[in-house]
């Protein structure tokens, strides 16, 4: 390796660690070689990636702006501090909490801050879309509380809030969440505060997947309904991987502490720097504009995937995502796994990951559905037309049921056009992901 093409580091880590530099630039360039369909994956921009390279990494800084307990914070609590107001401007908040690692740490001190051990709390079943940290017994949620679920109704595959309120009626928790993972429709979080109200529960939204386009005004807001709101900010908010709190400012000593010192150490300050780099970014007009592609892919690559014979669960989507029913889909005749999709995409340069469906009855390593997202994708500036390319290639690949000779074809044709869409550099090393915006009527730049 000559040169290294990765956008974020210079000639110095190939001098000081070959290895590593090798193996860096390998994953950017799969990056930028693959189509990636997970829909929690994004790519976040050079400026965020500079500050979280940034010297910040050397710095302790536990406890709060100007109330820390080192020295020579007074840089950590500007980053901090701007981290805040932006997120805080972002989504109408009094009040928020930049420190947590993830998005998992931020629901652990949400739920510390409602709940004792052993008190009960209402979440969405995972295997019908919601997530580890909602309650399943494998996760600390389901093994430090006392998890009840809801799920989806058979029907409509849609969220019942007649059925959510039944079940909380009944089982009494004190905490109700509403969030989820694979779950393609708007998540009405007016009905959930009210269900949460009535039977005395705090709502804790989790708003991880969605969070992007909460942000840009596409998906109704969760703010206004609930105690405390979480986030990750690497999925549609499209910043570094980490998490984040909103909550009124009566509420916030509660969970800040339970962050610090109650879960975490030092705060990740080059990640909280990143992060108000990002939230800057979609405090920006193409954010919406990238926000409004993002759902009019989905949308499209959703009819496509049906007019080929897929069954897409509830029928399409309304965000980022869907969720495809490989059990009642024509291609494969209903006979092919999430994990052999995933699998044979993967061969063919699609990212994609295999999923349950609702009322599955596979297990959850082999599955019957795959979960599909637009957000990278958008991203690097494809359109409608590049999405119904995309569903073809996922039916022909599937339909051959993993034919070598058809995965070796259909993986060239997608190199090619990813070579169409740079993410950071195109092959002259132009740069090509400033900000990373998308606009549909200029095009992207
Ligand atoms: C991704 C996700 C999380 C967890 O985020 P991590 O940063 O991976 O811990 C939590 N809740 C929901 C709904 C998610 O989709």
């Amino acid at each position: 390796m000559k040169r290294t093409h990765s956008p974020t580091f210079d000639m110095m880590l190939v001098e000081s660690d070959m290895e590593m530099a090798q193996i860096l630039d390998d994953e950017y360039l799969r990056e930028e070689h693959g189509l990636e369909l997970i829909a929690s994956e994004n790519y976040a921009s050079r400026a965020v990636m500079e500050a979280q390279g940034s010297v910040l990494t050397n710095k302790y800084a536990e406890g709060y702006p100007s109330k820390r307990y080192y020295g020579g914070c007074t840089f950590a609590d500007a980053a901090e501090k701007l981290a805040i107001d932006r997120l805080c401007q972002l989504y109408g908040a009094e009040a928020a909490n930049v420190q947590p690692h993830s998005g998992s740490q931020a629901n652990m001190a949400v739920y510390l801050a409602l709940l004792q051990p052993g008190e009960k709390l209402l979440g969405m079943s995972l295997s019908h879309g919601g997530h580890l940290t909602h309650g399943s017994p494998v996760n600390f949620s389901g093994r430090l509380f006392q998890a009840v679920h809801y799920g989806l109704n058979e029907q409509t595959e849609r969220l019942d809030y007649d059925m959510v309120r039944d079940i909380a009626l009944r089982e009494k928790p004190k905490v109700l969440v509403a969030g989820a993972s694979a779950y393609s429709r708007i998540i009405d979080f007016e009905t959930m505060g009210k269900i949460a109200r009535e039977v005395g529960a705090d709502l804790v939204v989790d708003m991880a997947h969605i969070s992007g386009l909460v942000a840009a005004g596409l998906h109704p807001s969760p703010v206004p309904h609930s105690t405390y709101v979480t986030s990750t900010t690497h999925k549609t908010l499209r910043g570094p991987r980490g998490g984040i709190i909103l909550c009124s400012a009566e509420r916030l000593k509660a969970v800040n502490s339970w962050i610090f010192p109650g879960i975490q150490g030092g705060p990740l300050m080059h990640v909280i720097a990143a992060k108000a780099v990002a939230f800057g970014e979609a405090l920006q007009p193409s954010f919406k504009q990238y926000q409004k592609q993002v759902i009019l892919n989905a949308q499209a690559l959703s009819a496509a995937l049906i007019e080929k014979g897929f069954h897409i669960v509830t029928g399409g989507t309304d965000n980022h995502l869907m969720l495809v029913d490989l059990s009642r889909s024509k291609v494969g005749a209903g006979e092919i796994t999430g994990k052999d999709a995933e699998g044979w995409l993967d061969l063919s340069g699609l990212t994609v990951n295999k999923n349950t469906v609702p009322h599955e009855k596979r297990s959850p390593f082999v599955t019957s559905g795959i979960r599909l997202g637009t957000p990278a994708l958008t991203t690097r500036g494809m359109m409608e037309a590049e999405m119904k390319q995309v569903a073809s290639w996922i039916a022909e690949v599937l339909e051959s049921r993993g034919n070598e000779a058809v995965m070796t074809k259909v993986h060239a044709e997608v190199r090619e056009l990813c070579e169409g869409f740079p993410v950071y550099f195109d092959e002259h090393g132009d740069d090509h992901a400033e900000g990373s915006c998308c606009d549909p009527q200029g095009g992207c730049c």
